[in-house]
């Protein structure tokens, strides 16, 4: 490709609206173009890289004996109605209407229609085990799009549904799909890890999900090599603390807190740390609200709480007027003492003693508080988020904590589906039986802003080789004065073409640093500079992206160095 005919505008101011420097880069490097909120184009420069994973993605899952097929985008309303999603699914669902009122979405996702396919299509076990997939457009009406196309509204997924006849071969399915992600996130050259995981709207039992490490990420992975653990933040389960409570020292005691309203305000007024404190939480409930008391300085986990008998799924927090008709004080100043709402405790406050808590009466709070004397001994569940230094669940060792980008996510459906919509075969006894489901899916519009969160300085963005749009640069100084420098560019463009490189002739009218600065960028891995100076030496100028000088080598070199790191 000549620079000079491929339209590519690239921006020296960073864009506003982008928070992360993957989303700044895309935009400054001309990749994708904004439409609307959490819609994109992606730019002639840009969709070079998204084929790029589309083929890398597509050949690992040809190798894996996945059989690609492409579904509708739109899907009837029928199917999920059948299947129980229509009113489940709630807000992130596109719905729309045809010409005859007949309801309809855009898929968020393809159970329902795989389902049906697979229940006309597949009749008999000999057809199983069968792994369909496709490489499409989704939508979902994400409540807050951003990031660029790392959480945008329509995006591009790689969709994969397995049927098997028992547990023991979607078992196979699914290792076999593990292993094809493996090989996929190796061959595109990131850092990634997988992480046990919860199963969210698609539901189903055993999930993993693969996530690409960057600070930027907005998962939070816990981890210890050591005991071979690895869970998304989600999930990570903690247990009752491996201490005995201490004695109470101390008499219990109400006192006044004007204008308290946090844990950080009580700390504060107090001088106590936020460990000896307690926190009430009122979420909403299937029979009016539930109070989840937590120790001050840990974190809610809203997906365990959620999933709790009588809480309300998804997690709400209850508002202020509904507080306040329960229990007769606002959020603040609650406390288990005396709480008259239903309550589940943490695992950790029932560690506590002499600790303090909400009065359940505003601008009062408690202190020297202990079970068994000023109420009874909890029962306890797991109510919050790990942190750094947590036991491993195996007791092996303890905690560390990364963030994370969730690239892909693999999931033992089991019968979910296929019983709710009647998906069966004929077994080798002549019995219908149901078939057991796994889904698996790859954000492919994702992984190139991920890509770029984990590759990239100060200067534009460092391309992985098998992503990068152009594998080489030629950026011939002042061609269009010198015949020497016109004939050696488009020599060495012919011959790296012929060889099968994906080269980029920086031929526009431009000053060096225009170019060299563009070509930073834009992040293509190799840099060859033609000039006057180096032909007359026989000398090309060759810089890789991630180095920091350039090297002058003989044509020859050069031309071999090139071929070879083609070879993937
Ligand atoms: P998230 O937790 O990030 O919202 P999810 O768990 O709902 O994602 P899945 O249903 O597991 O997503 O979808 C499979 C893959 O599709 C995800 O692993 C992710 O890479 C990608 N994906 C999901 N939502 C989006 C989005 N809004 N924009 C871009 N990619 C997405
Ligand atoms: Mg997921």
């Amino acid at each position: 490709m000549r620079f000079s005919e491929f339209a590519l505008t690239t921006l020296k101011e960073v864009p506003a609206d982008a928070e992360i420097v993957s989303h700044k880069l895309m935009l400054r490097a001309g990749l994708v173009r904004r439409l609307s909120s959490g819609l994109f184009t992606w730019m002639p420069l840009g969709l070079r890289v998204l084929r790029k994973v589309e083929n890398v993605v597509r050949e690992e899952m040809d190798r894996a004996g996945a059989l690609e097929l492409l579904m509708p985008a739109v899907q009837p309303a029928e199917l999920w109605v059948e299947s129980g999603r229509w009113d489940k699914y709630g807000p992130l669902l596109l719905r729309m209407q045809d010409r005859h009122s007949r309801e309809f979405c855009f898929g968020p996702t393809h159970e329902e229609v795989i389902t049906d396919v697979a229940r006309s299509e597949l009749r008999s076990y000999k057809q199983l085990p069968v792994n369909y997939y496709q490489i499409q457009t989704k939508f979902r009406d994400e409540i807050r799009p951003r990031f660029g196309v790392m959480r945008s509204r329509e995006f591009i997924m790689k969709d994969a549904y397995s049927f098997d006849i028992d547990q023991d071969g979607l078992q196979k399915s699914y290792d076999r799909m593990h292993a094809a992600y493996t090989a996929i996130f190796e061959r595109l050259g990131l850092k990634f890890r997988v992480v046990d995981a919860d199963s969210g709207e698609i539901g189903g039992s055993r999930s993993q999900e693969f996530h690409v490490l960057a600070d930027s990420g907005e998962d939070a992975i816990a981890y210890c090599d050591e005991d071979h653990y690895a869970s998304n933040v989600e999930t990570a389960a903690t247990s009752k603390p491996d201490v005995d409570r201490a004695d109470a020292t101390e008499d219990l005691e109400k006192f006044p807190t004007p204008g308290v309203k946090t844990i950080e305000d009580l700390c504060e007024l107090l001088g106590v740390g936020a460990a000896q404190t307690v926190k009430t939480l009122v979420v909403e409930g299937t029979d009016g609200p539930v109070a989840l008391i937590l120790r001050g300085d840990h974190e809610l986990n809203a997906v365990k709480a959620q999933k709790l008998a009588g809480v309300a799924s998804p997690l709400t927090m209850a508002d202020p007027s509904t507080i306040w008709k329960a229990t007769g004080a606002n959020p603040g100043s609650l406390g288990p003492v005396g709480m008259t709402l239903p309550v589940y405790f943490d695992h950790a406050v029932a560690a506590l003693s002499d600790f303090t808590c909400g009065a359940n009466e505003d601008g009062f709070h408690y202190k020297g508080v202990n079970f068994e004397r000023d109420l009874p001994d909890p029962e306890t569940v797991d109510l919050r988020n790990v942190v750094i230094g947590d036991p491993t669940p195996g007791g092996k060792g303890t905690l560390s904590i990364a963030r994370g980008i969730e690239v892909g996510h693999i999931f033992q459906l089991g019968t979910q589906y296929s019983e709710a919509m009647n998906a069966t075969v004929q077994a080798s006894d002549g019995q219908n039986i149901v078939m057991e489901m796994g889904c698996y899916g790859i954000g492919i519009t994702r992984i190139v802003g991920a890509a770029i969160e984990q590759n990239h300085d100060e200067n534009g963005i460092v391309w992985p080789g098998p992503l990068a749009p152009f594998d080489v640069v030629l950026v011939a100084i002042n061609m269009h004065r010198s015949d020497d420098v016109r004939e050696a560019a488009e020599a060495l463009y012919a011959e790296l073409t012929e060889a099968g490189l994906d080269v980029l002739l920086d031929d526009r009218d431009a000053r060096p640093g225009v170019k060299f600065a563009d070509a930073e960028l834009i992040g293509i891995p190799h840099r060859v500079v033609i000039g006057d100076r180096g032909i007359a030496k026989g000398e090309l100028e060759y810089r890789h992206r991630r180095d920091t000088e350039s090297r002058d080598l003989k044509r020859e070199e050069v031309l071999n160095l090139l071929k070879e790191s083609s070879i993937r």
